[in-house]
Protein backbone atom coordinates (compact mmCIF):
# COMPACT_ATOMS: atom_id res chain seq x y z
CA UNK A 1 0.00 0.00 0.00
CA UNK A 2 1.23 3.79 -0.71
CA UNK A 3 2.59 5.36 2.17
CA UNK A 4 1.08 8.75 3.22
CA UNK A 5 3.38 11.60 3.89
CA UNK A 6 1.70 14.94 5.66
CA UNK A 7 3.71 18.27 4.82
CA UNK A 8 2.34 21.04 6.68
CA UNK A 9 3.75 24.73 5.89
CA UNK A 10 3.87 25.64 1.94
CA UNK A 11 6.53 27.46 2.21
CA UNK A 12 9.70 26.65 0.47
CA UNK A 13 10.60 24.23 3.20
CA UNK A 14 7.32 22.55 2.72
CA UNK A 15 7.22 22.49 -1.41
CA UNK A 16 10.78 21.23 -1.47
CA UNK A 17 10.22 18.75 0.97
CA UNK A 18 7.04 17.49 -0.78
CA UNK A 19 9.10 17.55 -3.76
CA UNK A 20 11.34 15.14 -2.10
CA UNK A 21 8.65 12.87 -0.43
CA UNK A 22 6.50 12.03 -4.11
CA UNK A 23 10.09 11.98 -5.92
CA UNK A 24 10.33 8.55 -3.54
CA UNK A 25 6.70 7.32 -4.26
CA UNK A 26 4.98 8.53 -1.32
CA UNK A 27 1.19 10.02 -1.50
CA UNK A 28 2.12 13.69 -0.50
CA UNK A 29 -0.86 15.90 1.10
CA UNK A 30 0.58 19.66 1.85
CA UNK A 31 -1.48 21.24 4.06
CA UNK A 32 -1.49 25.54 4.57
CA UNK A 33 -3.43 27.95 6.60
CA UNK A 34 -3.67 30.32 4.09
CA UNK A 35 -5.86 30.18 1.08
CA UNK A 36 -2.70 30.38 -1.10
CA UNK A 37 1.11 28.47 -0.49
CA UNK A 38 4.72 30.56 -0.90
CA UNK A 39 3.11 33.61 0.03
CA UNK A 40 6.55 34.80 1.89
CA UNK A 41 8.32 33.51 -1.37
CA UNK A 42 6.30 35.67 -3.31
CA UNK A 43 6.93 38.31 -0.71
CA UNK A 44 10.66 37.88 -1.54
CA UNK A 45 10.06 38.29 -5.25
CA UNK A 46 9.07 41.91 -4.39
CA UNK A 47 12.82 43.01 -3.44
CA UNK A 48 14.42 40.47 -6.80
CA UNK A 49 13.95 37.00 -5.11
CA UNK A 50 17.64 36.55 -4.22
CA UNK A 51 17.70 32.69 -4.49
CA UNK A 52 21.19 32.05 -3.03
CA UNK A 53 24.81 32.94 -3.55
CA UNK A 54 27.37 32.34 -6.06
CA UNK A 55 30.23 32.67 -3.73
CA UNK A 56 32.97 29.49 -3.39
CA UNK A 57 30.83 26.88 -1.19
CA UNK A 58 33.41 27.00 2.40
CA UNK A 59 32.58 30.84 2.45
CA UNK A 60 28.54 30.35 1.73
CA UNK A 61 29.24 27.75 4.30
CA UNK A 62 30.77 30.05 7.13
CA UNK A 63 28.38 32.43 6.84
CA UNK A 64 25.91 29.94 8.82
CA UNK A 65 28.30 30.36 12.16
CA UNK A 66 27.42 28.65 15.13
CA UNK A 67 24.82 26.38 12.80
CA UNK A 68 27.72 25.58 10.44
CA UNK A 69 28.34 21.97 11.79
CA UNK A 70 24.70 21.15 11.15
CA UNK A 71 24.06 23.21 8.07
CA UNK A 72 27.27 21.79 5.78
CA UNK A 73 25.75 17.95 5.27
CA UNK A 74 22.38 19.42 4.43
CA UNK A 75 23.44 22.20 1.85
CA UNK A 76 26.47 19.85 0.61
CA UNK A 77 22.98 17.66 -0.80
CA UNK A 78 21.30 20.92 -2.04
CA UNK A 79 24.03 23.35 -2.85
CA UNK A 80 23.81 27.09 -4.65
CA UNK A 81 24.99 25.32 -7.29
CA UNK A 82 21.56 22.89 -7.43
CA UNK A 83 19.49 25.69 -6.14
CA UNK A 84 20.55 27.19 -9.61
CA UNK A 85 19.45 23.84 -11.27
CA UNK A 86 16.82 23.68 -9.86
CA UNK A 87 15.29 26.95 -11.06
CA UNK A 88 16.55 25.63 -14.40
CA UNK A 89 14.74 22.35 -14.39
CA UNK A 90 11.23 24.67 -13.58
CA UNK A 91 12.17 26.63 -16.79
CA UNK A 92 13.40 29.94 -14.62
CA UNK A 93 17.06 30.77 -15.58
CA UNK A 94 19.05 32.60 -12.96
CA UNK A 95 22.12 35.10 -13.18
CA UNK A 96 24.67 36.23 -10.80
CA UNK A 97 24.37 40.30 -9.79
CA UNK A 98 27.47 42.22 -9.25
CA UNK A 99 27.33 41.40 -5.57
CA UNK A 100 27.58 37.27 -6.31
CA UNK A 101 24.38 37.53 -5.51
CA UNK A 102 22.29 34.46 -7.65
CA UNK A 103 18.42 36.21 -8.42
CA UNK A 104 15.95 34.42 -11.47
CA UNK A 105 16.82 36.87 -14.88
CA UNK A 106 13.32 38.63 -14.36
CA UNK A 107 13.69 38.70 -10.77
CA UNK A 108 10.21 37.58 -10.21
CA UNK A 109 9.33 34.78 -8.03
CA UNK A 110 5.51 34.02 -9.44
CA UNK A 111 6.62 32.61 -12.38
CA UNK A 112 9.18 30.37 -10.32
CA UNK A 113 6.78 29.20 -8.10
CA UNK A 114 3.57 28.74 -10.94
CA UNK A 115 5.91 26.31 -12.68
CA UNK A 116 6.85 24.41 -9.26
CA UNK A 117 3.48 23.49 -8.18
CA UNK A 118 2.49 22.36 -11.68
CA UNK A 119 5.37 20.16 -11.47
CA UNK A 120 4.58 19.03 -7.87
CA UNK A 121 0.95 18.24 -9.18
CA UNK A 122 1.92 16.56 -11.43
CA UNK A 123 3.75 14.23 -10.07
CA UNK A 124 0.89 13.63 -7.46
CA UNK A 125 1.06 15.76 -4.89
CA UNK A 126 -2.55 16.78 -3.63
CA UNK A 127 -2.82 20.65 -1.67
CA UNK A 128 -4.81 21.49 1.27
CA UNK A 129 -5.16 25.38 1.86
CA UNK A 130 -7.12 26.94 4.63
CA UNK A 131 -6.00 23.83 6.90
CA UNK A 132 -4.75 25.72 9.97
CA UNK A 133 -2.72 22.43 12.14
CA UNK A 134 -3.54 22.62 15.59
CA UNK A 135 -1.95 19.57 16.85
CA UNK A 136 -3.02 15.74 17.03
CA UNK A 137 -6.68 14.13 17.96
CA UNK A 138 -6.63 11.38 20.72
CA UNK A 139 -5.84 8.63 18.11
CA UNK A 140 -2.55 10.53 16.75
CA UNK A 141 -3.73 12.00 13.70
CA UNK A 142 -3.17 15.52 12.38
CA UNK A 143 -5.76 17.67 13.63
CA UNK A 144 -6.63 21.05 11.29
CA UNK A 145 -9.04 23.68 12.11
CA UNK A 146 -10.81 24.29 8.35
CA UNK A 147 -13.63 27.27 7.35
CA UNK A 148 -16.22 23.96 7.44
CA UNK A 149 -14.78 23.11 11.04
CA UNK A 150 -12.39 20.60 12.42
CA UNK A 151 -10.56 18.19 10.30
CA UNK A 152 -8.51 15.33 10.58
CA UNK A 153 -5.58 13.52 8.64
CA UNK A 154 -3.81 9.93 9.61
CA UNK A 155 -0.45 10.32 7.20
CA UNK A 156 2.48 7.91 8.03
CA UNK A 157 4.46 10.63 8.35
CA UNK A 158 4.58 14.45 8.93
CA UNK A 159 6.72 17.22 8.15
CA UNK A 160 6.20 20.39 9.52
CA UNK A 161 7.47 23.54 7.83
CA UNK A 162 5.69 25.82 9.65
CA UNK A 163 8.33 29.16 8.70
CA UNK A 164 9.53 31.24 11.72
CA UNK A 165 7.78 34.47 13.28
CA UNK A 166 8.18 37.67 10.62
CA UNK A 167 5.54 39.02 8.73
CA UNK A 168 3.08 36.63 10.52
CA UNK A 169 0.38 38.07 7.75
CA UNK A 170 1.88 36.13 4.97
CA UNK A 171 1.31 32.70 7.32
CA UNK A 172 4.43 31.75 9.70
CA UNK A 173 2.77 32.98 13.20
CA UNK A 174 4.67 30.78 15.32
CA UNK A 175 1.42 29.20 16.69
CA UNK A 176 3.14 25.88 16.66
CA UNK A 177 6.24 26.48 19.35
CA UNK A 178 3.29 26.17 22.30
CA UNK A 179 1.81 22.50 20.12
CA UNK A 180 5.58 21.31 19.99
CA UNK A 181 6.65 22.11 23.82
CA UNK A 182 3.74 20.60 25.55
CA UNK A 183 5.20 17.39 23.13
CA UNK A 184 8.11 18.23 25.17
CA UNK A 185 10.05 19.28 22.10
CA UNK A 186 12.88 21.73 23.14
CA UNK A 187 12.28 25.15 20.78
CA UNK A 188 14.93 28.28 21.82
CA UNK A 189 12.29 31.50 21.65
CA UNK A 190 12.04 33.19 18.34
CA UNK A 191 14.15 36.46 17.85
CA UNK A 192 14.33 38.82 15.03
CA UNK A 193 16.91 38.36 12.95
CA UNK A 194 17.74 40.62 9.43
CA UNK A 195 16.00 43.90 11.39
CA UNK A 196 15.80 46.97 11.92
CA UNK A 197 16.60 48.72 15.27
CA UNK A 198 15.30 51.52 17.58
CA UNK A 199 17.14 55.00 17.81
CA UNK A 200 16.46 57.70 20.30
CA UNK A 201 16.15 60.54 16.94
CA UNK A 202 15.48 63.72 18.31
CA UNK A 203 11.82 65.23 16.86
CA UNK A 204 13.68 67.33 14.42
CA UNK A 205 15.77 64.58 13.17
CA UNK A 206 12.93 62.26 12.64
CA UNK A 207 10.72 65.13 11.23
CA UNK A 208 13.77 65.70 8.65
CA UNK A 209 14.93 62.62 7.67
CA UNK A 210 12.81 59.80 8.24
CA UNK A 211 12.56 57.99 5.30
CA UNK A 212 15.84 58.87 3.73
CA UNK A 213 18.83 56.38 2.69
CA UNK A 214 22.34 56.70 4.15
CA UNK A 215 24.45 55.68 1.31
CA UNK A 216 27.44 54.79 0.74
CA UNK A 217 28.39 53.94 4.78
CA UNK A 218 30.27 51.43 6.61
CA UNK A 219 28.77 50.24 9.62
CA UNK A 220 30.96 48.41 12.43
CA UNK A 221 30.63 46.89 15.50
CA UNK A 222 32.67 44.26 17.47
CA UNK A 223 35.15 44.26 14.57
CA UNK A 224 33.21 43.56 11.50
CA UNK A 225 33.04 46.47 9.03
CA UNK A 226 30.83 46.45 6.33
CA UNK A 227 30.04 48.92 3.32
CA UNK A 228 26.27 49.15 2.46
CA UNK A 229 23.26 51.52 3.18
CA UNK A 230 20.27 51.97 5.34
CA UNK A 231 17.41 53.97 5.80
CA UNK A 232 16.78 56.09 8.47
CA UNK A 233 12.94 55.54 9.29
CA UNK A 234 10.54 57.50 12.15
CA UNK A 235 11.94 54.83 15.15
CA UNK A 236 15.48 54.30 14.06
CA UNK A 237 17.08 52.18 11.34
CA UNK A 238 16.54 49.62 9.07
CA UNK A 239 17.97 48.14 5.79
CA UNK A 240 20.69 45.49 3.91
CA UNK A 241 23.72 47.58 5.69
CA UNK A 242 22.25 46.07 9.29
CA UNK A 243 21.05 43.23 8.26
CA UNK A 244 24.60 41.20 8.66
CA UNK A 245 25.29 42.84 12.00
CA UNK A 246 21.59 42.62 13.80
CA UNK A 247 22.38 39.15 15.15
CA UNK A 248 25.41 40.61 17.51
CA UNK A 249 23.54 44.24 17.69
CA UNK A 250 20.61 41.93 18.88
CA UNK A 251 22.44 40.03 21.21
CA UNK A 252 24.58 42.86 22.45
CA UNK A 253 21.28 44.62 23.38
CA UNK A 254 20.34 42.05 25.02
CA UNK A 255 23.02 41.56 27.64
CA UNK A 256 24.35 45.25 27.44
CA UNK A 257 20.87 47.28 27.13
CA UNK A 258 22.55 49.06 24.39
CA UNK A 259 24.91 48.48 21.40
CA UNK A 260 26.24 51.06 19.74
CA UNK A 261 27.39 51.42 16.12
CA UNK A 262 30.07 53.50 14.34
CA UNK A 263 29.11 54.61 11.23
CA UNK A 264 31.87 55.74 8.48
CA UNK A 265 30.06 58.41 6.67
CA UNK A 266 32.47 58.77 3.95
CA UNK A 267 34.18 55.37 3.27
CA UNK A 268 35.89 56.37 -0.06
CA UNK A 269 37.94 59.25 2.63
CA UNK A 270 41.22 58.14 4.22
CA UNK A 271 41.28 59.87 8.07
CA UNK A 272 44.49 61.81 6.78
CA UNK A 273 42.72 62.80 3.65
CA UNK A 274 39.50 64.03 5.46
CA UNK A 275 41.34 65.47 8.42
CA UNK A 276 43.47 68.03 5.99
CA UNK A 277 40.76 68.58 3.95
CA UNK A 278 38.42 69.70 6.85
CA UNK A 279 41.79 72.19 8.43
CA UNK A 280 41.23 74.11 5.40
CA UNK A 281 40.49 77.39 6.22
CA UNK A 282 36.51 77.79 5.73
CA UNK A 283 36.51 82.00 6.22
CA UNK A 284 32.73 83.21 6.42
CA UNK A 285 31.53 79.86 5.53
CA UNK A 286 29.06 78.28 8.04
CA UNK A 287 29.94 74.83 9.06
CA UNK A 288 27.40 72.77 6.98
CA UNK A 289 28.84 74.76 3.67
CA UNK A 290 32.25 73.87 4.51
CA UNK A 291 31.31 70.28 5.28
CA UNK A 292 29.22 70.26 2.19
CA UNK A 293 32.28 72.20 -0.33
CA UNK A 294 35.29 70.42 1.01
CA UNK A 295 34.23 66.72 1.38
CA UNK A 296 30.33 66.51 0.52
CA UNK A 297 28.27 65.65 3.11
CA UNK A 298 25.01 67.30 3.33
CA UNK A 299 21.49 66.08 3.78
CA UNK A 300 20.53 63.02 5.69
CA UNK A 301 24.55 62.78 6.72
CA UNK A 302 24.75 66.20 8.18
CA UNK A 303 21.52 65.56 9.97
CA UNK A 304 23.42 62.36 11.34
CA UNK A 305 26.35 64.37 12.00
CA UNK A 306 24.14 66.92 14.19
CA UNK A 307 22.26 64.32 15.70
CA UNK A 308 25.35 61.95 16.96
CA UNK A 309 28.77 63.69 17.22
CA UNK A 310 29.37 65.67 20.50
CA UNK A 311 29.14 69.33 19.95
CA UNK A 312 33.12 69.79 20.76
CA UNK A 313 33.76 67.46 17.35
CA UNK A 314 31.86 70.04 15.99
CA UNK A 315 34.54 72.92 16.52
CA UNK A 316 37.79 71.26 16.12
CA UNK A 317 38.47 69.90 12.48
CA UNK A 318 40.47 66.41 13.53
CA UNK A 319 37.58 65.70 16.06
CA UNK A 320 35.00 66.17 12.87
CA UNK A 321 37.53 63.93 10.62
CA UNK A 322 37.14 61.10 13.72
CA UNK A 323 33.35 61.17 13.53
CA UNK A 324 32.72 61.62 10.18
CA UNK A 325 34.80 58.21 10.14
CA UNK A 326 33.06 56.69 13.24
CA UNK A 327 30.19 58.36 14.40
CA UNK A 328 28.59 56.48 17.28
CA UNK A 329 24.68 55.43 16.97
CA UNK A 330 23.58 53.93 20.52
CA UNK A 331 20.50 51.47 19.35
CA UNK A 332 18.48 50.71 22.42
CA UNK A 333 16.44 47.63 20.70
CA UNK A 334 15.56 45.38 17.44
CA UNK A 335 12.37 45.83 16.11
CA UNK A 336 9.59 43.71 16.81
CA UNK A 337 9.73 39.92 14.59
CA UNK A 338 6.45 40.40 12.69
CA UNK A 339 8.69 43.21 10.85
CA UNK A 340 12.17 41.36 10.59
CA UNK A 341 12.92 39.41 7.66
CA UNK A 342 13.41 35.93 9.37
CA UNK A 343 13.70 34.91 12.84
CA UNK A 344 16.16 32.82 14.82
CA UNK A 345 15.62 30.62 17.21
CA UNK A 346 12.95 27.56 16.60
CA UNK A 347 13.38 23.47 17.09
CA UNK A 348 16.41 23.02 18.75
CA UNK A 349 19.14 20.85 17.12
CA UNK A 350 19.98 18.20 19.56
CA UNK A 351 16.34 17.44 19.34
CA UNK A 352 16.55 16.21 15.88
CA UNK A 353 18.43 13.41 14.05
CA UNK A 354 20.24 14.01 11.29
CA UNK A 355 17.48 12.80 9.01
CA UNK A 356 15.53 15.81 10.86
CA UNK A 357 13.22 13.89 12.40
CA UNK A 358 12.44 15.39 16.29
CA UNK A 359 13.12 13.04 18.52
CA UNK A 360 10.42 13.51 20.68
CA UNK A 361 7.81 12.42 18.09
CA UNK A 362 8.95 9.77 16.29
CA UNK A 363 7.58 9.82 12.41
CA UNK A 364 7.49 13.82 12.29
CA UNK A 365 9.88 15.52 10.32
CA UNK A 366 10.91 19.21 10.55
CA UNK A 367 12.15 21.75 8.33
CA UNK A 368 13.36 25.52 7.35
CA UNK A 369 13.09 28.72 9.60
CA UNK A 370 11.26 26.63 12.02
CA UNK A 371 14.85 25.76 13.32
CA UNK A 372 17.17 27.21 15.23
CA UNK A 373 19.16 28.10 13.14
CA UNK A 374 19.92 32.26 11.41
CA UNK A 375 21.76 33.70 9.07
CA UNK A 376 21.83 36.45 7.25
CA UNK A 377 20.64 38.14 4.08
CA UNK A 378 22.12 36.93 0.76
CA UNK A 379 20.17 33.75 -0.68
CA UNK A 380 21.35 31.81 2.19
CA UNK A 381 18.15 31.61 3.64
CA UNK A 382 16.42 30.28 0.85
CA UNK A 383 18.82 27.96 -0.26
CA UNK A 384 18.49 26.51 3.64
CA UNK A 385 15.01 26.04 3.52
CA UNK A 386 14.73 24.30 0.61
CA UNK A 387 18.06 21.98 1.31
CA UNK A 388 16.51 21.35 4.85
CA UNK A 389 13.36 20.51 3.46
CA UNK A 390 14.67 18.38 0.79
CA UNK A 391 16.49 16.59 3.66
CA UNK A 392 12.95 16.22 5.30
CA UNK A 393 11.55 14.82 2.63
CA UNK A 394 13.98 12.55 2.34
CA UNK A 395 14.08 11.07 6.14
CA UNK A 396 10.52 10.92 5.91
CA UNK A 397 10.96 8.32 3.33
CA UNK A 398 13.85 6.60 4.40
CA UNK A 399 11.82 6.38 7.71
CA UNK A 400 8.81 5.15 5.59
CA UNK A 401 11.55 2.63 3.83
CA UNK A 402 10.40 3.99 0.71
CA UNK A 403 13.17 2.79 -2.31
CA UNK A 404 15.60 5.41 -3.65
CA UNK A 405 13.61 7.96 -5.90
CA UNK A 406 10.80 5.84 -7.66
CA UNK A 407 8.87 8.72 -9.36
CA UNK A 408 11.49 11.10 -10.69
CA UNK A 409 9.70 14.60 -11.09
CA UNK A 410 9.92 15.76 -14.61
CA UNK A 411 11.72 19.08 -15.45
CA UNK A 412 9.27 21.38 -16.58
CA UNK A 413 8.64 21.20 -19.82
C1 LIG B 1 10.09 40.69 2.78
C2 LIG B 1 10.94 39.45 2.75
C3 LIG B 1 11.86 39.29 1.74
C4 LIG B 1 12.70 38.14 1.73
N1 LIG B 1 13.59 38.00 0.71
C5 LIG B 1 14.40 36.93 0.70
C6 LIG B 1 15.33 36.74 -0.35
O1 LIG B 1 15.37 37.51 -1.33
N2 LIG B 1 16.19 35.68 -0.27
C7 LIG B 1 16.15 34.80 0.77
O2 LIG B 1 16.97 33.86 0.80
N3 LIG B 1 15.22 34.91 1.75
C8 LIG B 1 14.35 35.95 1.74
N4 LIG B 1 13.42 36.07 2.72
C9 LIG B 1 13.32 35.00 3.74
C10 LIG B 1 12.59 33.76 3.19
O3 LIG B 1 11.45 34.16 2.47
C11 LIG B 1 12.21 32.84 4.35
O4 LIG B 1 13.37 32.51 5.08
C12 LIG B 1 11.55 31.56 3.84
O5 LIG B 1 10.33 31.86 3.16
C13 LIG B 1 11.22 30.59 4.98
O6 LIG B 1 10.72 29.43 4.40
P1 LIG B 1 9.88 28.37 5.25
O7 LIG B 1 9.32 27.42 4.25
O8 LIG B 1 10.68 27.85 6.37
O9 LIG B 1 8.70 29.22 5.91
P2 LIG B 1 7.57 30.14 5.23
O10 LIG B 1 7.96 30.60 3.89
O11 LIG B 1 7.25 31.16 6.27
O12 LIG B 1 6.34 29.15 5.05
C14 LIG B 1 5.67 28.60 6.16
C15 LIG B 1 4.30 28.16 5.70
O13 LIG B 1 3.67 27.49 6.79
C16 LIG B 1 2.31 27.88 6.85
N5 LIG B 1 1.85 27.68 8.23
C17 LIG B 1 2.33 28.27 9.35
N6 LIG B 1 1.65 27.80 10.44
C18 LIG B 1 0.74 26.90 9.97
C19 LIG B 1 -0.23 26.06 10.59
N7 LIG B 1 -0.41 26.06 11.93
N8 LIG B 1 -0.98 25.26 9.82
C20 LIG B 1 -0.79 25.23 8.47
N9 LIG B 1 0.11 25.99 7.82
C21 LIG B 1 0.88 26.82 8.57
C22 LIG B 1 2.33 29.33 6.42
O14 LIG B 1 1.06 29.75 5.94
C23 LIG B 1 3.39 29.34 5.34
O15 LIG B 1 2.83 29.12 4.05
C24 LIG B 1 12.57 37.17 2.75
C25 LIG B 1 11.62 37.33 3.75
C26 LIG B 1 10.81 38.47 3.76
C27 LIG B 1 9.78 38.63 4.87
Amino acid sequence: MQRTVAVIGGGPAGLMAAEAAVARGAAVHLFDAMPSVGRKFLMAGKSGLNLTHSEPFPAFIDRFGRDRDQLEPVLAAFSPGAVRDWATGLGIETFVGSSGRVFPIDFKAAPLLRAWLRRLRTAGVQFHVRHSWIGWDGFGALAFATPHGPAVFAADAAILALGGASWPQLGSDAAWIDLLRDRGVSVSPLLPANCGFNAAWSDHFRARFAGQPVKPAILAFEGSRDRGEFIVTETGIEGSGIYPLSARLRDAIAAYGVATLAVDLLPDYGADRLAAALCRPRGSRSLSEHLRRTVGIAGVKAGLLRELAPPSALADPTALARALKSLPLPLKSARPIAEAISSAGGIAWDGLSDALMIDALPGVFAAGEMLDWEVTTGGYLLTACMALGKRAGEGAADFLGLPPRQNQVKPFQ
